[in-house]
């Protein structure tokens, strides 16, 4: 079983080591023992920006500030351990044998159950004191995707953007069509008063009254990208956007190749951040375009787009990258960047602090 994830926070994960060992193949299929040596999953330093190895699967809870002492132990438990259920509901989908694919939605719908994440249950409010939430998933063997935008009463948007994908002949559902379509399909139908968290409504109250605090306005969206037992990668991410948006405003999140993307030659990769800035600068699509037609590695491609043309462009945020070879970038821009991975020999390192997440 997983252990319990502490300060540090490396945790070799025996248990879940064998299930694992086939989930990154190629060359390395199976050949490595499992080892549980946290330094073998410790970011190190190739071709000028920050990359871990092996890694199978990784999540993330957004882009944002996180200073040590900023929140209560209990807080800081509750962050890690939700990070932490998400990747153990990923990784039991690859173990299973199944693809990426699952894998990502299920770690995303865990994050959406979540109230501490902004997004189904916990998500941000608009200008009207209600949830739009965005949502997408794209598998990167056939580039095949799905995405809603703006919907108010879908619990798990993540699997009604999957639905999309897989029951519809669109890419891109929004608003009121969207809840349609999730009620027609069986995915599970809620009022708005489920999504409502107090501290989100404080934060509304707060945007409202100017100026503004900059950090009630990003924060706290999820994602996950994974590698399946075929090495087929995936990506998914899901929103309630920012706070105090306008009614009908949409971000990054549900729009392919710029808060998602997922193509197997390149990465699966998961955006977060002021999206508006990532729809312009097509930001998870560029990192890709680098990768497969400039040969840069995914590390150096990530590291380019978030931290020096989305900034140049006007905006901070950050993203979780994964190539089909286990290499993961967690570039940011912004002070910190939410996230976990897990490896294949089955540790498990959760990042919340500013000072857990190297830049680039
Ligand atoms: N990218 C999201 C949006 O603009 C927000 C975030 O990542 O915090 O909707």
């Amino acid at each position: 079983m997983f252990s319990r994830p502490q300060r540090g926070i490396l945790i070799p994960l025996a248990a879940i080591t064998l299930g694992l060992a086939g989930a990154l193949s190629g060359s390395t299929a199976g050949a490595v023992a499992p080892t549980g040596d946290p330094a073998a999953a410790a970011p190190e330093t190739a071709d000028g920006a920050t990359v871990v190895r092996n890694v199978v699967m990784a999540v993330h809870g957004g882009a944002g500030s996180l200073p040590r002492g900023s929140i209560t132990p209990e807080q800081e438990q509750a962050f890690r351990s939700g990070l932490e259920r998400a990747l153990r509901a990923g990784v039991a989908a690859i173990n299973e044998g199944r693809p990426s694919l699952d894998a990502v939605e299920a770690a995303v719908r865990v994050l959406e159950d979540d109230p501490n994440f902004n997004a189904g249950k916990g998500a941000v409010f608009n200008t009207d004191g209600e949830q739009e939430l965005d949502a997408s998933i794209m598998n990167g063997r056939d580039q095949r995707s799905g995405a809603v935008a703006g919907v108010h009463n879908t619990k798990n948007p993540i699997s009604l953007a999957r639905m999309v994908m897989e029951r519809s002949r669109h890419v891109l559902m929004a608003g009121r069509g969207a809840d349609i379509f999730a009620l027609q399909n069986g995915v599970p139908y809620t009022t708005q008063d489920y999504f409502f968290t107090q501290r989100r409504w404080d934060a509304l109250i707060a945007a409202k009254n100017p100026p503004p605090s900059a950090a009630d306005l990003v924060g706290e969206t999820v994602g996950a990208v994974a590698i399946d037992r075929n090495r087929d990668i995936a990506a998914a991410t899901s929103t309630g956007g920012l706070t105090n948006k306008l009614v009908g405003r949409v971000g990054d999140s549900p729009i392919i190749g710029a808060g998602t993307y997922a193509n197997n030659r390149t990465l699966a990769i998961s955006c977060t951040g002021t999206g508006e800035v990532f729809i312009r600068g097509v930001a998870a699509y560029d990192i890709s375009a680098q990768m497969e037609y400039g040969g840069r590695s995914v590390q150096r491609a990530a590291a380019n787009v978030i931290t020096e043309k989305i900034p140049a462009l006007g905006a901070t945020g950050g993203a979780i990258a994964l190539d089909p070879n286990g290499r993961l970038a967690t570039p940011h821009s912004t002070d910190g960047l939410i996230n976990a991975y897990i490896t294949r020999d089955g540790t498990i390192v959760t990042r919340i602090y500013n000072d857990e997440t190297p830049p680039r």
